[in-house]
């Protein structure tokens, strides 16, 4: 293992090894990525793969964009398959408000070049016969998005930084850090490595990990839940695959799994976890289900989509999932500490991840990012935010669900 370095990724998920996938695009190779367990041995393992261009923050929906390309570029030089389904995707109008702001957004899109398009409710229809529309007002369809394989992803972007010269090394959880001369020394397990730069893309174990340097970073996980059904006779009839369908009255996705179809959920009243400390010897466990919890949800995705509620469920998946305050990401560097940087925070982190990497990654080699994004910059929240206020305002964030706020930036 190198023990000398211009950049150590600390996490290997899909956002530590998008950052080093992008580090060495940029021509930075001397980097070294270390993984506690496995790559993918966070969140990133069981995440549904769902990749949507649609959001209600245009510099955001540039992440989003970015996310698919750096992984079929990644799948490229690879040989891997990152898994991309280019289903589409509609985010339906439950409301006369929502279907004037997705109107609104049309000039966002257009100036990105990625496809959009406000349709009616026929062409609902159309596209994806399990959804009923007569409580719709049309949605907001992009027909190039869809869902990746999140560990096929993970893996195409390490082999494609391996090729380009980056190492990584499994098994290696960090104990500490701290500054030394004009770097940082990272103490591993299996030993000593000395940084310029240290990126800590280690989700919601990055709140512990840097508290001894006194940075209180508001992370926090909940449980997240989602469900797969057995095969489905109307989806299995098609020829080709349904779009993925979010909707804000119901708080839940919905997309194509096999000749099934899966749901993930934002509960109302979000159940938190580990809000101690993480358990020293969590590895890779899931939650146990707790349907209930989803059936308010459900009743009103029956109604939405019959078919859903006749099938019989073959799967619950619940799942840790990183939160920030405001539900956005910790990107850049930390002011107070130099060469340290965020990439933590990620709670749609396959959606969003390939286009973080590119944009830190920039930040680092270039000293300036390729874009201005401040709502991500990581030190948003000072260093005072109790875990009871930032508790309430994960909860808020994720009751929100689909819902689009008040204020759109
Ligand atoms: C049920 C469920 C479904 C989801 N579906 C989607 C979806 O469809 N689309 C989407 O965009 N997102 C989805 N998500 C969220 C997504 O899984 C996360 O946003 C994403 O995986 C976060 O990636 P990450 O790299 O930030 O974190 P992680 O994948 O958690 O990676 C962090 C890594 O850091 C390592 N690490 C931690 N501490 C150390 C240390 N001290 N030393 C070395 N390594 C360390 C960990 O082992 C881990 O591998 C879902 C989440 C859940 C729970």
């Amino acid at each position: 293992m190198k023990q000398d370095v211009q950049v150590l990724v600390i996490g290997g998920g899909i956002v530590g090894t998008s950052v080093l996938y992008w580090l060495t695009k940029l021509g930075m190779t001397d980097c070294l990525l270390v993984e506690r367990r496995q790559l993918t041995s966070g969140s990133t393992w069981h995440a549904a793969g769902n990749t949507t261009y649609f959001g209600p923050y245009a510099e955001m929906t540039r992440l989003f964009a970015g996310s698919i390309r750096t992984y079929l570029m990644a799948e490229e030089e690879s040989g891997q398959s990152v898994g991309f389904h280019q289903t589409g995707s509609l985010r339906v109008a439950t409301s006369e408000r929502e279907r004037a702001l997705f109107h609104s957004f049309e000039a966002k899109y257009q100036s990105l070049g990625i496809p959009y398009h406000v349709v009616d409710n026929k062409q609902i229809e159309a596209l994806h016969p399990c959804i009923k529309t007569a409580e719709l007002f049309g949605a907001a369809h992009t027909p190039t998005d869809g869902h990746v394989d999140p560990s096929g992803a993970t893996h195409a972007l390490a082999g494609a930084a391996r090729n380009l010269g980056a190492e990584i090394k499994r098994q290696c959880p960090v104990e500490s850090l701290h500054r030394e001369g004009d770097g940082w020394l990272v103490v591993t397990a299996e030993g000593e490595i000395r940084a310029r730069h240290v990126v800590v893309a280690a989700s919601f174990w990055t709140r512990e990990l840097l508290s001894p340097l006194g940075l209180n970073i508001p992370l926090y996980a909940t449980h997240h839940q989602e469900l797969i059904t057995e095969s489905i006779a109307e989806i299995a009839a098609l020829d080709h695959e349904v779009p993925a369908m979010r909707d804000s009255y119901v708080s839940c996705s919905v997309r194509q799994e096999g000749t099934g179809l899966l749901a993930g959920v934002y509960e109302t009243d979000p159940v938190f976890w580990a809000l101690d400390g993480i358990p020293k010897d969590f590895k890779e466990e899931l939650f146990p289900p707790d349907t209930n919890r989803l059936m308010p949800h459900l009743e009103k995705l029956m109604i939405r989509m019959p078919a859903f509620g006749e099938a019989g469920i073959k799967s619950v998946n619940n799942g840790p999932m990183c939160w920030t305050p405001d539900g956005l990401p910790l990107l850049g560097p930390v002011e107070s500490c130099d060469g340290l940087w965020l990439a933590s925070g990620f709670n749609v982190g396959i959606g969003t991840g390939g286009g973080s990497g590119e944009y830190l990654a920039h930040w680092i080699v270039n000293g300036k990012p390729h874009f201005d994004l401040p709502i991500v910059h990581a030190d948003r929240f000072g260093n005072n935010i109790t875990t009871d206020v930032a508790v309430e305002s994960i909860k808020a964030c994720y009751r929100q669900g689909y819902r689009l706020p008040d204020e759109i930036k």
